[in-house]
């Protein structure tokens, strides 16, 4: 997962934006600037210096804009949507403006796999990345959904040989037999997504951390094949020159 994108689950300060992947291109990078990007103050929070009690960190609203890509050929606008907040610096005590992220369309991706990922689980993981970022619960309820595809891409059955339907911990359980490191990943997402249907839900943190694991488990499963070039290698050491 690209580190700047991991800043999406927090707040940051105005003039700080994460550099975000481009969705469009492997090459660029989002830019955000001030002028493409307005923030709007809460009518709930003018009054905030008559308070008896008022301050300026009572300050809310919301802010949209456009993010563009630095690469010139590319040059894909994303809409960025979210919360503004003003918050006291912890270390210099001064007042910053801050911004949370709640949409971005198109979606930026959040879990990075191999290329040889199936179609089916890319877009799952699209569509989480899509509404994590205002929807955690929603987004890792997806994450859940990219691991029921990934059981169907390894042929684990889906249905009971009676005909009932097959829930996602037998068919992990299954998939054990094969793969018990990855099964362990996979059970972890599981229990994250059944918390998200709790009363309550789950923070953008515990998407970012299921994501983690969603990630982890399919660059194990389609991690790029590098025994031919290793096997080369070892036979140019062996012949102390190289080989053709
Ligand atoms: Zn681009």
């Amino acid at each position: 997962m690209d580190d700047q994108v991991r800043l999406l689950a927090d707040w940051f300060r105005t003039n700080n934006w994460p550099v975000l992947p481009c969705p469009a291109c492997s090459k660029g990078r989002l830019r955000a600037e001030d002028k493409n990007i307005q923030s709007e103050q809460s009518p709930s929070t003018y009054g905030w210096e008559h308070a008896d009690d008022g301050d300026p960190t009572d300050i809310r609203g919301l802010f949209h804009g456009l993010l563009y890509c630095s690469d010139g050929y590319c040059r894909e606008q994303v809409v960025v949507v979210g919360d503004y907040a003003v918050q006291r610096d912890l270390v210099d005590d001064n007042l910053d403006n801050y911004y949370r992220v709640r949409m971005i369309h198109p979606p930026v991706e959040v879990v990075e796999v191999p290329e040889s990922v199936p179609t089916s689980i890319r877009q799952t993981l699209v569509r989480a990345a899509g509404v994590a970022w205002r929807d955690p619960s929603a987004g890792i309820g997806l994450l859940r959904q990219s691991v029921e595809r990934l059981m169907d891409e390894r042929q684990i059955s889906a249905s009971r040989p009676s005909g009932g339907f097959r829930p996602l911990h037998e068919r992990i359980t299954e998939f054990r037999s094969v793969e018990p490191d990855v099964a362990d990943l996979l059970e972890a997402v599981k229990w994250v997504g059944n918390e998200g249907t709790h009363p309550g839900g789950l923070e953008t943190s515990d998407f970012v951390e299921a994501a983690l694991l969603v990630e982890l488990a399919l660059n194990i499963l389609y991690r790029t094949d590098t025994s031919a070039l290793q096997a080369r290698a070892r036979r140019i050491v062996a012949a102390k020159r190289w080989v053709p």
